[in-house]
This record gives C-alpha cells, sequence and structure tokens, in this order.
C-alpha cells in the first residue's frame, strides 16, 4: 500500500526540480529546469535571481555532495530543511561568479592557466644550463667543469619565482621594487624651486623670506648659494652639477646655513648638505618617525628590479636555455608566438629529445589553443593577473574554467557579459554553447537580451525588487523564445553609435577653457593618441574589452588629476600633457570594488546615514530619561551591543569543509542589541529593526527627518530601495557596491567642479534600474559636474553627450576609432 509517506522513485534523467524555495525574498518558487541545456535567469536586481541559482541551487548542490562524502553526520543543521522543501535531479556544480581572479601580484596568465608549469617541466627535461659564475654549459652532471662550482639540480622548481630558494632575493619574485623616484621629487620642473617645483620642500621662497629652523629647506637655499645658482630658474634648467647635489648630497663639502629659531634668534652654521635622496632613505629607516611611512612612499615608485631586471628568479634558473631561448624570455613572448615557438623547437629536436617531450608540447599546443580561441592571442604568459582588463580577465577564465572536458555538471554563471563589449560576447557564447554540447547544464544570470540566442530556458525573477519580488514571473521555453526574439530587438547593436564630428583639437581655440584635453598619450596599448573630452558633460568611453578604456581614463587621466590635486597615486600613465583640468576642485572615481570585507560594514554605516539614524533614537525622550547616548545606538559599540552576537545578530555554525553556516543569534533573535536599547522606540520600531527594513519603507518612518530622508531617498534613486540597511556589506555584489558609493558621493550637496569617473555603473542592472541610475547621473550634469562614464550598455551609451570609442582589442589596439558629439536622430549633419 502506498501512503503519502512513500518518497516515490525522484531520479530524474532530463530535469532538475526545485520545490517552494524560499531563501531570502523568494516565495516558495518551484521550478523544473532542464538538463543539458542552457537557461538564462533575467529580472530587476534584488528580484531574487542569484538567491535561487546561487543561494539556493548552488547551496544544496554542494550540500548533497558533502553530505555523500561525508558519511557521518557533521551537518545536522541541514540547509535544505530551512531555506527550500527539497531539490531532486541535481548535478555536481560548479559557481562561476563575478569574483575576479585575484588580486594577488605573484599570480600570472601562467600561473593560473597552469601552463607555466608544463614550461617549466619542459625547461627542466631538455634545458642547457649554464654556470652564472663562469657562463659556460654544464652537462649532464651538477658540477661545471670550468669553475667547479656547484649547481642546483634540474628541477622544474628552478623556474619558481614563488620558491624561496630559486626566487631573486632582492625583489622576492615581484620582478619590481620600490626605488625613490626623482621625478616624484621634482613634480613640476617646469617650475622654479622658489615657486614649489618639489613637493618634498614645498614653496621655497615662503622659506627664504622667513627661514626658520627648518634645515632641511634651508640646506637646499643654502647649496644655490653656494654654488652661485639662480633659483628663480625652472627646475630643469638648473646646472647638472647643481641637480646632481640636490638629489643626492654634497659629499661632505660644508655651505653656510642661515636660521632662525622660534624665539626670533638667527645665526650661521657650517654642515654638509644631505640631498633629498638621503633624506628620504634616512625617514624611510627612521622607524621611530610615525609619520614617515607615507610620506616616504610618496616619493617613490614601483621600478624593475635591479638584481633580476624583472625576470623574477635566481641567475641561475634565468640561464637555463632551450636553443638559445631562455626561461623568462619564453614566457614574455605572446601566446601566439609562443605557439609557432613550440612547434619549431619541437621540429628541430633530435629523435631521441623529442620522445621525452612529445606529451609536453602536445599539452603545451592544446592549452595554448584555448587561450587563442577566446581572442587572448596577444597575451603574455607572464603578465600579471590583477593588471588585466576585466573582459580579458573574463575571458581568461572562459579558456581555463571551461576547458576541463567533463561532463553532467552544472555550470551556475554570475552575469558573464561583465566588463564585455558585444563584440566580445561571440567567445562567451561558443564557450557557452559548447559546455552544452559536451552534455552540461548551464546556468546564467544575464542581463543582455543578446543571450536569449543561445537559451533553452528563460525564467524572469520579478516582479520587483526585494519583497516586491521573490517570484517566478514566467517561465519561457525554446519556442516562447523564439517567438520574443522575432517580436524584439534583441541585439545589443552598438554601429548605430555614431558622433557629429571629431574635434579637432589643433584648431580649435573655444576648446580651451571647455574640454579636458590628453595629449600623445602611450600608456600599455595606447598609441599616442589626442583625447578631448568636454568639461559639464556627460562622455561615455567605449570599445571592445582590451582596446584601453581603463587605461586612458583610470590609468592615466585620473592619477594625474588626483596628483594635480596633491594626493598620492601609485601609478602614472605616459604622456606630453594633460590640460584643462584646473577648474576640477575634486575627483570622485566609483568602482566596483566592495566597500569593505568586514561584516560590521553595511549601507547604513558606510554611507553614513546610519549615523544621523542613532542620533535620531538618542534624542528620543525615552533614550535620554535612561540616559542612552548615540554610542548605545551602535551595534559596534559593547555599551549596546548583544553581549551573545556582539551585535552580529547572527552567530557561525562551523560547516567543517564548506563556508560557515550563520544562523540567527538566540539572545536577541537577530536584532543585535541589548534589552534596553531595544525598548526605545520610533513609530514602534526599535534601532534593531531599523536595520532590517527595507530601505524604501524607512522613508515612511522618518518622514520627519529631512536629512535622513534625503540621503535615503538616494540610496532609493540609485534603484538600492530593496537593500536592507543592516545588510553586511560582504553580502553586496560588485554592482550594488558601487551604486552605494555613487549615492555617497551623490550626498554631497556640492558637484559643481568635481569631475566624476564610472567604470560600468550598469553592472548587474536590468533596463528598469538602467533608468535609475542615468536620471541620477542628469541631474548631477545639471547640478555642474563632469561625468566620464566607461560602459558598454547601449542604452546607458544613448544617454551621453559625447562619445570616445577605442579600438580594436589588444596590443594592435588603442586607437581612437570616433570622438565627438553624440549624433542623435534628426540631427542635420
Ligand atoms: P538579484 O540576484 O536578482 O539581484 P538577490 O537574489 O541577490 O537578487 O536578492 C534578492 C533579495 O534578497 C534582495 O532583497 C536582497 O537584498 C536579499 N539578499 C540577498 N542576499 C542576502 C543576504 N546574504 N542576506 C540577506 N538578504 C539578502
Ligand atoms: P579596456 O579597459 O578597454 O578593456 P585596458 O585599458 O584594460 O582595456 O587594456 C588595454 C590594453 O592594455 C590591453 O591589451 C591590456 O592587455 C593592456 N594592459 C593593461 N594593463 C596592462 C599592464 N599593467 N601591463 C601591460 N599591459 C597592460
Ligand atoms: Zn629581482
Ligand atoms: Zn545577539
Amino acid at each position: 500500500l502506498e501512503t503519502n509517506l512513500d518518497i516515490k522513485d525522484e531520479y530524474d534523467n532530463q530535469e532538475i526540480h526545485v520545490h517552494n524555495a524560499r531563501i531570502h525574498n523568494l516565495k516558495n518558487v518551484s521550478v523544473s529546469i532542464l538538463k543539458n541545456s542552457i537557461i538564462l535567469i533575467t529580472g530587476v536586481s534584488g528580484s531574487g535571481k542569484s538567491s535561487l541559482a546561487f543561494d539556493t541551487i548552488f547551496t544544496e548542490s554542494q550540500k548533497q555532495f558533502m553530505d555523500l562524502v561525508l558519511s557521518n553526520q557533521m551537518l545536522n543543521n541541514t540547509f535544505s530543511d530551512v531555506y527550500v522543501d527539497k531539490i531532486t535531479g541535481l548535478q555536481p556544480s560548479i559557481a562561476i561568479e563575478q569574483r575576479n581572479l585575484g588580486v594577488n601580484p605573484r599570480s600570472t596568465v601562467g600561473s593560473v592557466t597552469k601552463i607555466a608549469d608544463v614550461f617549466k617541466l619542459l625547461f627542466a627535461t631538455i634545458g642547457k644550463r649554464v654556470c652564472p659564475w663562469c657562463h659556460q654549459v654544464v652537462d649532464d652532471s651538477n658540477v661545471c667543469k670550468d669553475c667547479g662550482a656547484i649547481l642546483f639540480d634540474r628541477t622544474p622548481q628552478v623556474f619558481s619565482y614563488n620558491h624561496p630558494d630559486y626566487m631573486c632575493p632582492l625583489c622576492k619574485g615581484l620582478g619590481v621594487e620600490m626605488r625613490i623616484d626623482e621625478e616624484k621629487i621634482v613634480e613640476h620642473p617646469e617650475k622654479s624651486l622658489l615657486d614649489g617645483a618639489s613637493s618634498l620642500y614645498g614653496d621655497l621662497r615662503k622659506h627664504r623670506k622667513k627661514p626658520n629652523a627648518n634645515w632641511m629647506r634651508g640646506e637646499i637655499l643654502a647649496l644655490a648659494d653656494d654654488m652661485n645658482v639662480d633659483l628663480e630658474l625652472p627646475f630643469y634648467r638648473l646646472p647638472k652639477e647643481f641637480k646632481q647635489q640636490f638629489f643626492y648630497g654634497s659629499n661632505g663639502r660644508e655651505v653656510s646655513l642661515a636660521y632662525e629659531n622660534s624665539k626670533g634668534r638667527s645665526g650661521v652654521i657650517r654642515r654638509p648638505v644631505e640631498g633629498a635622496i638621503n633624506l628620504i632613505q634616512r625617514l624611510a629607516h627612521d622607524t621611530k618617525a610615525t609619520r614617515s611611512t607615507d610620506q616616504v612612499h610618496q616619493f617613490m615608485s614601483k621600478k624593475t628590479c635591479s638584481c633580476c631586471q624583472g625576470e623574477r628568479l635566481l641567475e641561475e634558473g634565468r640561464l637555463v636555455n632551450i636553443q638559445g631561448y631562455r626561461y623568462p624570455e619564453v614566457v614574455s613572448l605572446s601566446i601566439d608566438k609562443l605557439r609557432k615557438w613550440c612547434h619549431r623547437i619541437y621540429e628541430q629536436l633530435i629523435k631521441e629529445q623529442q620522445d621525452k617531450t612529445r606529451m609536453i608540447f602536445i599539452k603545451l599546443n592544446q592549452r595554448l589553443k584555448k587561450i587563442q580561441s577566446v581572442g587572448l592571442g596577444y597575451i603574455t604568459l607572464n603578465r600579471s593577473v590583477p593588471s588585466l582588463s576585466g573582459g580579458e580577465a573574463q575571458r581568461l577564465k572562459l579558456a581555463t574554467q571551461f576547458g576541463t572536458g567533463l561532463s553532467n555538471i552544472l555550470y551556475i554563471m554570475d552575469e558573464p557579459s561583465k566588463g564585455l563589449h558585444p563584440k566580445d560576447y561571440r567567445f562567451l557564447m561558443d564557450a557557452i554553447v559548447d559546455l552544452k554540447k559536451y552534455g552540461n547544464t548551464v546556468i546564467l544570470v544575464e542581463h543582455k537580451k543578446s543571450f536569449l540566442t543561445i537559451a533553452d530556458m528563460h525564467l524572469h525573477m520579478g516582479p520587483k525588487a526585494g519583497r516586491y519580488g521573490g517570484e517566478l514571473v514566467f517561465v519561457h521555453h525554446r519556442k516562447e523564445i523564439e517567438n520574443q526574439l522575432i517580436s524584439q530587438d534583441c541585439s545589443d547593436d552598438f554601429d548605430t553609435i555614431k558622433v557629429i564630428d571629431s574635434v579637432s583639437l589643433d584648431n580649435n581655440k573655444a576648446i580651451k577653457d571647455t574640454y579636458i584635453q590628453l595629449k600623445g598619450v602611450t600608456t600599455n596599448n595606447l598609441k599616442n593618441i589626442d583625447v578631448a573630452i568636454p568639461i559639464g558633460m556627460m562622455t561615455a568611453v567605449i570599445g571592445v574589452s582590451g582596446s584601453g578604456k581603463s587605461t586612458l581614463i583610470s590609468k592615466t587621466l585620473y592619477p594625474y588629476i588626483m596628483s594635480s590635486l596633491g594626493r598620492t597615486v601609485e601609478e602614472k600613465g605616459t604622456f606630453q600633457k594633460v590640460i584643462g583640468i584646473e577648474s576640477f576642485e575634486d575627483v570622485c572615481y566609483v568602482n566596483q570594488k566592495a566597500i569593505g570585507s568586514n561584516s560590521r560594514s553595511n549601507p547604513g554605516t558606510y554611507t553614513g546615514v546610519f549615523d544621523l539614524i542613532r542620533q535620531c533614537y538618542a534624542d528620543t525622550q525615552q533614550a535620554k530619561k535612561k540616559n542612552l547616548s548615540k554610542e548605545y545606538f551602535s551595534f559596534n559599540s559593547k555599551k549596546g551591543q548583544c553581549p551573545e552576537c556582539s551585535g552580529l545578530g547572527e552567530v557561525a555554525v562551523n560547516m567543517h569543509y564548506m563556508d560557515n553556516l550563520y544562523v540567527p543569534c538566540n539572545k536577541c533573535h537577530g536584532k543585535r542589541y541589548s534589552k534596553e536599547v531595544l525598548k526605545i522606540t520610533r513609530k514602534d520600531c526599535s534601532i534593531g529593526d531599523i536595520l532590517d527594513i527595507e530601505i524604501h519603507d524607512l522613508l515612511e518612518v522618518f518622514q520627519e527627518e529631512k536629512e535622513i530622508v534625503r540621503q535615503l531617498s538616494m540610496l532609493n534613486k540609485v534603484g538600492l530601495g530593496y537593500l536592507k540597511l543592516g545588510q553586511s556589506a560582504s553580502t553586496l555584489s560588485g554592482g550594488e557596491a558601487q551604486r552605494i558609493k555613487l549615492a555617497k558621493e551623490l550626498n554631497k550637496n556640492e558637484c559643481k567642479n568635481i569631475l566624476y569617473i564610472l567604470d560600468e555603473p550598469t553592472t548587474g542592472l536590468h533596463e528598469e534600474d538602467v533608468e535609475k541610475v542615468i536620471d541620477v547621473l542628469k541631474e548631477l550634469k545639471e547640478k555642474g559636474a563632469t561625468i566620464i562614464i566607461i560602459e558598454h550598455n547601449l542604452k546607458m551609451i544613448k544617454k551621453c553627450d559625447y562619445i570616445v570609442e577605442l579600438g580594436p582589442g589588444g596590443v594592435q589596439g588603442g586607437h581612437i576609432l570616433q570622438a565627438g558629439f553624440q549624433k542623435r536622430e534628426g540631427d542635420f549633419i
């Protein structure tokens, strides 16, 4: 007899069934997903796409897998009981999230693709060793015949710059060292030292008028007197010998130094000149001076390591060669060249060596080909991963994580199109279709309509965000998708973007005060380009991935403006000059970097609005009566927080081999504060409730508080009304973090004379949300701001006044394809 308690045979070859998912805002979502197909999930941000794809399906798959592997019941607090009734038919899953490949400067294209390991093996197998002392070739034994030196064993590690025994001892395998940079000491060689050519010494004219006990400045004046040098001259015109001593000191020769102490007493002493570089070095070693580190860093820049010439290895490893090619040389060839190199070298080997290395060469060829197939043939293996552009990193991920040859895997991807121009989608779509061909299932959380062309299923979440979302609005299969494709224009067509006329920089006088002008830019792949960007306008910088957009804006213009505002920058671009930036009082750079990995930071604390809210609670009669100051209303302060969870509202349960699972604190029930603090309420809400209410609903609670409403409205305007003020910053997506930064900046009242630079502000946004961000930016512009956006979203680009298009991608790229005001329909020209 079959009862309701008997479980039916639930194995299903065809579909994955999700029953009643309810994590976050999901409202008991049930859906059947076709296996061996491509599933597109869309919806406004905050509608629940990631909650379904990652937090439900992926997490449950991980859990079922762990249950299988860990036979004992370690996982008694089971996820599925709480957040979903059951999921059947699951496949092992791999999540491909937006998280970057890494910011570790040690990771290179060669190391993340593992291709470097194969080359190391090749060099260890057939490489010729050369003695670093007498430079003679050493045969198979470890002793150099000519000088008797004992060499390392021939192992792949010899080529590893991460290995303490084989890395360059000076740069520790990084290839660069921080060195004091003359150019940073004299940042404005076109000015005189008296007028502040050097940021180290500042304005010496003032000092000359009124000498004080500042030896450092006095020394330079004394040196000039001693050498009879006219300090009114611009720095670059000063005699070479003076410049030498200015930087490196007078080598013991004494000069006469006039001084006046704070009591007004003056005198002259004789002493040698220390010199700028020695001075900075002394500060750097003076560990007692707290100010030193920052100040010293300001005058240093990264330079190629002087010991290994940037090759990162000990000389012994650097000298091993195959037919005259050394390992560091080989990893600095482009992938395209490298593949040809492999073919050529293999052909030239003798039979015995060919036999030894055939498998190695086959592997190399396969992997290099894979990288070429995603269009990255121009990249080198020694390129550091953090220096790749977003789109390049994305494609590298495709080439490495996708090409495993596994089948029956469920791949779940978070906005794989991020950072890519529609022209780059081809690589991505091909790779995804390949995955399906090999028998895998692919779930894509994506906003780009183009992806409908490869989708077998389309799930749309909504209808809105947060608690107004969390439902499946529709599920389309291939037939309905095809109808949709016919009825709508689903191409993200960039060819329609045209400019009226390219502005000629040379023949146009009017351009002088109204444009930022960059001349002769050659940073990275840029081909000596001249660019003008109108002040007070909204400019879109567009182009395929790797064309040089970030190089131009984030790595050239931004650091230049920062340094001209007197702030420190790590790297600067290379260019002839930049003009027209005098009017900017500030520059604000908004990118997608997380706003804090700290679980104590959240949208409320980050924007500062929670500060106002705490004050508001402290100002209530109840709080005053109990002497509860503002500090009590901070969950980070010991005074008011729940002692059990230290104000986090949740406690971690150790899940051993997985990430910790968080469950609500059983003392405060997730409210974060002590009982006493929670008793203070406004409109029936305690401060703990406030952190758990979505932003759009808070507007009502604080109706009468003008400033709080203003700040909350801004978060609402950029499409984040669905967030809770207390949601931990570490759980926010890149796009959300970016819009929080944007809202924070926009809340500053003054935006005239400020340059805003935004790196793909539409990431993670659905069409509707894009409109909201556009409105906010327009408002900014009306208030007098200048806005530059690096962007791939057609809708956003169309709203910009001015376009700078770069292309093509890679080393051949870095040209300006077009630049000028955007041509609108109906324009006469
Ligand atoms: P989408 O992927 O469609 O942008 P999400 O699934 O990320 O949406 O979010 C759906 C809702 O769940 C939103 O209201 C969001 O604020 C909330 N949410 C997402 N992640 C968390 C989390 N870790 N903790 C609490 N709420 C969350
Ligand atoms: P985009 O922002 O248009 O995607 P980028 O400006 O990031 O492109 O990159 C432009 C070109 O410069 C690419 O070919 C990229 O590989 C190269 N590049 C970027 N950063 C570096 C670097 N640190 N070292 C060498 N090449 C770089
Ligand atoms: Zn070195
Ligand atoms: Zn607690």
